[in-house]
């Protein structure tokens, strides 16, 4: 059986712990290979070299790393697919998002390439007389990423394009779900030209995690993940000295008003529900139907749901793929059970036709008339089941939304630029879209959540990622006039 293991001072590095974990492909619901999950002391390897590695890379020239960057640009742009077939055999998700994933991921390294401009400081020529002022931002050391499940490929180049051009050696903690795509990348930044102990990956779970938190050399760690996982993140970094950025998850609400283009909206709700099986942190999992336009619009949804047909990632026909794992299959299909519903109707039935075989499939489902106080309503599903909340007025969406503890996405449906305009001031999420379901910064702004979505004050990529992996160093000089020099300079006396 295959076997996933570390990457470490520019090596595969086999896992010495003695624990492994199980891969499965989600389409077969076999297992393909094991992990090796990582010790304390292994994670203690990893941070040692990316140590040691930290002052050659801190002194390499901007000009340098820079071509560094655009040779792993190349490089993942001419791997595209073999990284997609990787994510789709182990996370499940079909391939043309696999490959969505990938070039979203790249863009953050073509972001990254532009770093002599990114890392540029201020200057204050004559703050007082004689006096510069001038600031310079500097790399923090060895910083960790501790990336989720969901986006294997895209959630590490969100932090580590701009984590290693800044100066920075990375320690990536990948999930151990789907951990192959990882060391992949860990292979192209090598030939890329990217010093070894730069960049490192330890497979693992939550003793490496732990680890990372309170190690010495670790100076900030990233984190994107389920909400629970992202506090503890943050509040033991934090407690141990470390600049925490901790992303959590989410219950998206897409708001349609009854001025809304319906085919639009409806289009949509169902790519935005069950793209990559819902298992998405900006998918709609909610969708609220104002002022009687709810009959329509689940009628819409409920007529597109049979063209979404589910099937292997690897399967060109295929529009949804596999859950993750069969725990979370059942986890999710549980939501449809009477006492999670809390008297909500199902509409369209997922778990009523599946492909044969062991999968761990469920079809895409349609509840509609479901309430806040639902467990299916308040919880994070993370699957393609796709809520209807119907509400009488503009206000009580508004009121809906910002209620809600998660403030990670939220888009809006209507043709009236007042209100859309009304919507984006008084609505408590941090990214919004307005007739777009799914409102992903793109890389030259940053992605991050509100309240329960994001835990720290940056949010990631982008100028806030460049912001996060450095420090600034103000510098205030004087230097003597050089009419006083000792030497005759040639300039006038006194001047
Ligand atoms: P998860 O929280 O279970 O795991 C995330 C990471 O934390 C993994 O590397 C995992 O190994 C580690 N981990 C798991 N349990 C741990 C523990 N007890 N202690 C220490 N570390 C632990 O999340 P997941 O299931 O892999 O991913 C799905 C979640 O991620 C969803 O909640 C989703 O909303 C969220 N997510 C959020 C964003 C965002 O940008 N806000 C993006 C993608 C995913």
């Amino acid at each position: 059986m295959k076997r996933i293991s570390h990457w470490i001072g520019g090596r595969v590095a086999l896992g010495t712990s003695g624990r492994e974990g199980r891969v499965f492909n989600p389409a077969l619901g076999e297992q393909t290979a094991v992990v090796d999950l990582a010790s304390a002391a292994e994670v203690d390897a990893a941070a040692a070299t990316a140590r040691d590695a930290y002052p050659g890379w801190r002194a390499t020239s901007l000009a340098k790393r820079a071509e560094v960057l655009f040779n792993l640009h190349e490089l993942v742009d001419g791997n595209r697919k073999e990284i997609a077939a990787l994510i789709t055999s182990e996370h499940g998700k079909v391939l043309s998002d696999a490959e969505g994933e990938v070039a979203r991921g790249l863009e953050n390294i073509e972001f990254a390439c532009g770093l002599p401009h990114l890392l540029k400081g201020g200057y204050s020529e004559q703050a007082a007389s004689g006096v510069d002022v001038y600031s310079i931002l500097q790399p923090l050391g060895v910083v960790a990423g501790i990336t989720p499940f969901n986006f294997p490929a895209m959630v590490p180049m969100w932090m580590f394009a701009s984590a290693i051009a800044c100066g920075n050696c990375f320690v990536l903690k990948p999930s151990e779900k789907d951990p192959s795509a990882s060391l992949f990348l860990a292979e192209l930044w090598k030939q890329a030209g990217l010093p070894d102990g730069v960049f490192s990956v330890v497979q693992g779970d939550k003793e490496a995690v732990d680890r990372i938190l309170v190690h010495p050399d670790i100076s900030a760690v990233s984190f994107v993940g389920s909400t629970p996982i992202a506090r503890h993140v943050y509040e033991t970094g934090t407690r141990h000295g470390k600049r925490v950025q901790a992303l959590g998850g989410a219950k998206n609400h897409m708001v349609v008003l009854p001025d809304a283009d319906i085919d639009m909206a409806a289009d949509a709700a169902v790519s935005a529900g069950y793209g990559s099986a819902g298992e998405r942190c900006m998918a709609v999992s909610v969708v609220v139907a104002v002022g009687g336009i709810g009959d329509r619009l689940v009628d819409a949804i409920a007529e597109r749901i049979p063209a979404v047909r589910v099937g292997p990632g690897d399967d060109p026909t295929s529009e949804m793929g596999p859950l993750v794992t069969g725990a979370h299959r059942d986890r999710v299909a549980s939501y449809l059970d009477d006492g999670a519903l809390g008297g909500a109707r199902i509409v369209v039935d997922g778990r009523e036709t599946l492909p044969e075989g062991d999968g761990f499939y469920l079809g895409a489902t349609l509840v509609d008339d479901v309430r806040p106080g639902a467990p299916v309503y308040d919880d994070e599903v993370f699957g393609p089941v796709l809520s209807v909340v119907r509400v009488g007025s503009y206000d009580h969406a508004v009121r809906l939304v910002n209620d809600n503890p998660y403030g990670n996405g939220v888009a809006l449906f209507t043709r009236d630029g007042g209100v859309a305009r009304r919507f984006q001031y008084d609505v408590q999420v941090g990214m919004v879209g307005i007739n777009v379901p799914i409102p992903v910064p793109v890389a030259y702004y940053s992605f991050g959540g509100w309240k329960a979505s994001l835990f720290g004050d940056s949010h990631m990529y982008g100028p806030e990622g460049i912001h996060f992996y450095t420090r600034t160093k103000v510098v205030t000089a004087r230097w003597p006039d050089p009419s006083t020099s000792a030497v005759d300079l040639g300039f006038p006396q006194n001047r």
